[in-house]
């Protein structure tokens, strides 16, 4: 193991350079994945109660190791030792902080004549298995005090600190001088993650690193491919969030692994060096950080998720796929069970990202399809203008463009990318004389194919009119 810092980060999935330095010395390391995963970083909430630090009054994780250290607590002489854990006052707690509480309470169990209290607000037991663990400890003698009201005071004095509070049952003033006081913490993810993500030159620019609530992304993914944060390290810190980090980030390796010695076979986009131009705008807009630069740019194959933002972006027309299909993908006709054909020239042209609109569409009932041709984009980011306009040449009715709604899309703006050239192409239609009600962009998912029928119902009421 190296301790040390990152200094700087090149290279793509299953190939990072990593620069390492300690105090000491520079280690070049190669790695095929790199994964966030520190500890949270704990604060203590001794100024949010004004306490002055003293031997008297512990955070959490300073007791666990307190604990940890010795069997001091054994040492009693025959007298009661009271413990006092505050949770969920002076601003909101976390899940894990409860697990924590729950498992010193377990540790206490071997001391004789220790007495705990819980001074709380909100108990966060939702995950498994935390409300038994709580029941357990109520029921073997731990003094829960659940607080709607006022928050119990805490005044330190020379001799140690005394609990003044309102009993939330009985309503009646109380005092405890307890032994020892146990604060919990306030965390927070233990680095920002933007700083490693910056030392990667292939790193997106634009791209928020982390898409939790994108069913797109495993929540522990980067759009940056073989990067990812687990756990606290992207703000999720219960036990059970973190396995389920764990697990997905496995998956993600396991199933990157054997596509790592199968890359020449793998569909990518690639720039033709003899048309480009050297801009870089490939390099700045790939939401993926699949493009690098060696002298000129370069596509990594297995970064590559094929959305063609770069091919619609580069002013060259310098970037292609082997295939050349990023443009309009051939529609997979076993996704239209109900029988709707596509590929038909139609009245309405229907372009939809192949991650969403194509699903949708594929649920709709084909009398209402019937004189829509579908055509499906690898993305919604890939739509190119200039067949808006050749479809109108060719006698189009309307065109709806669809794309995934925002924050879930596979190429993290890309349906944005689309929305923006259909409402740049409605202004080049009227300046034209062409109503430019007849292009209309909308946002969607799989499921929601009822959008899909709106927006043909919206696009005939104007037509037929
Ligand atoms: S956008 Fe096109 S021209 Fe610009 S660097 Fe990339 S490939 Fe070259
Ligand atoms: S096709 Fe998409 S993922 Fe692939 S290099 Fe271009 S922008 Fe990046």
């Amino acid at each position: 193991m190296i301790q040390g810092s990152i200094s700087q980060v090149s290279g793509f999935v299953g190939n990072f350079d990593v620069q390492i330095h300690t105090p000491t010395d520079r280690y070049d390391e190669m790695f095929g994945f790199i994964i966030a995963a520190q500890p949270a970083n704990q604060q203590s909430k001794t100024n949010a109660f004004s306490l002055t630090s003293s031997d008297k009054i512990y955070s959490l994780s300073e007791f666990k190791r307190f604990l940890d250290s010795g069997d001091r607590l054994s040492e009693n002489n025959g007298t009661w030792r009271h413990i006092a854990f505050f949770f969920d006052l002076k601003g909101s707690s976390d899940i894990s902080q409860f697990e924590t509480l729950l498992s010193i309470l377990d540790r206490l169990e071997i001391f004789h004549q220790v007495q705990p209290y819980i001074f709380t607000r909100d108990l966060k037991v939702a995950s498994a298995g935390l409300e038994a663990r709580y029941r357990y400890h109520r029921q073997r003698g731990v003094v829960f005090f659940k607080f709607d009201g006022p928050d119990p005071q805490i005044v330190q004095n020379e001799r140690g600190c005394v609990i003044e509070f309102v009993e939330p049952l009985l309503g009646e003033k109380m005092e405890l001088t307890p032994d020892w006081i146990v604060l919990d913490e306030i965390l927070g993810p233990p680095i920002d993650l933007d700083p490693l993500l910056k030392m990667i030159p292939s790193a997106p620019a634009f791209a928020p690193y982390l898409q939790p609530e994108s069913t797109r992304f495993n929540g522990a993914e980067t759009p940056k491919a073989g990067v990812y944060a687990v756990g606290p390290a992207r703000g999720v810190f219960d036990n059970e969030s973190l396995k389920a980090d764990i697990d997905a980030v496995m998956v993600s390796v396991l199933k990157t692994l054997p596509e790592l010695s199968r890359i020449t076979e793998r569909e990518a986009a690639f720039v033709d060096k003899t048309k480009c131009a050297f801009c870089l705008t490939c390099i700045r807009l790939c939401p993926h950080g699949a493009i690098g630069f060696h002298s000129r740019p370069e596509v990594d194959p297995l970064s590559c998720k094929m959305c063609g933002i770069c091919i619609l972006e580069c002013p060259m027309g310098a970037i292609q796929t082997r295939s050349n299909n990023a443009d309009v993908l051939e529609v997979d006709s076993n996704l239209f069970s109900n029988g709707a054909k596509t590929g038909e020239s139609g009245r309405i042209k229907l372009l939809v990202c192949s991650r969403s609109g194509l699903q949708a569409a594929g649920k709709i009932n084909q009398t209402l399809l019937s004189d829509v041709e579908i055509c499906a984009l690898p993305c919604a980011g890939s739509l190119d203008p200039n067949s808006l306009l050749k479809f109108f040449l060719d006698g189009a009715d309307g065109i709806i463009v669809a794309g995934c709604f925002k924050g879930n899309c596979a190429s993290i703006y890309g349906s944005t990318l689309a929305e923006e050239r259909v409402t740049q192409t409605s202004k080049t239609l009227k300046q034209a004389g062409i109503d430019p009600e007849r292009l209309e962009f909308i946002y969607l998912a799989g499921n929601t194919p009822g959008r899909i029928v709106e927006a043909i119902a919206r696009l005939k009421s104007r037509t037929d009119n």
